[in-house]
């Protein structure tokens, strides 16, 4: 039988195993340590902003964000159904909001018109922020999830953000790297543009700590109280204080040992994205109907990380979960993309609107391996494979 290909696994060589070793013989294994700030500040030069906050996961780092920007009880958070359900949770029932549902647009993230659509015609702006007519609730914020690596589109989401006084959070776990080359926002990165923004190390994630997670803000003060809250709201080291309720949040040394390795490889594992997503487009885009998803890149703008690839089977007429079963009789794992959240069990309750495309795109597409040590032989097999079911 032919090797496995996952979907997407770590990138791992001798740099991290140098790296945890050499944490490992210092004896700094655990929250303490300088690994941990020398990742944070490598990250936030990397993005281009003053400081970054680690976390011990990127959703950890959203709940921090969501107490960061003071999202409570009694207020609501637009948010996107097509999303993981650790971009909602966090920023809404951890904290005691709610969320309103918004689908999303052909780049998979959330569609600025819907958003528009609902502030406009569904809410009301008074002069201490807007209302939703519905419910009578604080529409709070607004989160924007960059989906696999896609820029959302952040000049009409930020102004829409502004017009309505809406706190803009950016979930850029999928999309560390994204930016913009061009235009208005040249040289902003998808997690530095709202008032706050999130990465996520997970083992899926396009570079790794094992798990672990981080926070940036435009906001210096929202930074240096999610730090104080992810250690535990401490106020004082030696007689242990603490002067609000926090929670252990924290990275590891090993981790963020782990995370500078990686660090120094992101451009490397980008260009290998690219290339790969070149490979599927060239096998695949427009083959017996077929259809690769392109990365949203208007006029030049846009420098995506690439992190997951989309195959579209609906052209081709092929059923979506008997494609995955096929695949995986092959060894080769592919994936739906997530149930829209708004069907999930705790939130059918909540508002939802704009969904046509999210229904759309949940129903036919499935993501394709594009880890970044998939060979481009690995990538031809799995082309050949996708071929062969799509002629049936
Ligand atoms: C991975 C991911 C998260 C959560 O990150 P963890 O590090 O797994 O906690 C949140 N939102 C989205 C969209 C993600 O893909």
């Amino acid at each position: 039988m032919s090797n496995f290909i996952p979907l997407s696994v770590p990138n791992f060589g001798p740099e991290e195993a140098a790296r945890a070793d050499e944490a490992i013989r210092s004896g700094w294994v655990s929250t303490s340590g300088a690994r941990v700030g020398e990742f944070e500040g490598q990250l936030a030069a990397y993005v281009g902003m003053p400081r970054a906050v680690a976390a011990n996961a990127g959703s950890s780092a959203l709940h921090l964000a969501a107490l960061a920007a003071g999202i409570g009880p009694g207020q609501e958070v637009i948010v996107p159904t097509l999303t993981f359900i650790a971009a909602v949770s966090p920023l809404t029932r951890y904290v005691g909001a709610e969320p309103v549902f918004i689908g999303c647009d052909d780049s998979l993230c959330i569609d600025p018109d819907a958003v528009e659509d609902f502030c406009a015609n569904r809410c009301t702006l008074k002069a201490d922020g807007l209302y939703n007519d519905r419910t009578g609730a604080r529409v709070a914020a607004l989160e924007v999830v960059h989906v696999f690596g896609n820029m959302a589109d952040m000049p009409r989401l930020l102004d829409i953000a502004r017009r309505y006084r809406l706190t803009l959070i950016e979930d850029a776990t999928e999309a560390l790297g994204t930016r913009y080359t061009a235009g208005p926002l040249a040289g902003r990165y998808a997690g530095t543009m709202g008032d706050a923004g999130c990465y996520s190390f997970n083992g899926n994630k396009i570079i790794t700590t094992g798990a672990g997670g981080m926070l940036v803000s435009n906001h210096p003060d929202w930074a240096e109280h999610a730090k104080h809250l992810s250690t535990q709201a401490k106020a004082d080291e030696l007689q242990f204080l603490h002067d609000e309720v926090g929670y252990n949040y924290r990275m590891t040394n090993v981790q963020a040992s782990l995370g500078l390795a990686q660090l120094a490889r992101l451009e490397d594992f980008i260009a290998v994205k690219q290339a790969r997503y070149d490979q599927y487009r060239r096998g695949l885009d427009g083959v017996r109907g077929l259809r690769i998803l392109p990365f949203r890149d208007e006029e030049g703008t846009v420098r995506s990380n690439h992190w997951f690839f989309s195959l579209d089977l609906r052209g081709a007429g092929l059923d979506r979960d008997r494609f995955i079963a096929g695949l995986q009789a092959r060894n080769i794992q592919t994936r739906p993309v997530w149930a829209l959240i708004h069907e999930q069990a705790d939130y059918p309750k909540n508002e939802a609107y704009g969904l046509d495309k999210a229904l759309g795109y949940r129903a036919g597409i499935v993501n394709l391996p594009c880890s970044t040590n998939l060979t481009e032989a690995d990538c031809d097999r799995v082309i050949e494979a996708v071929l062969a079911l799509a002629a049936g």
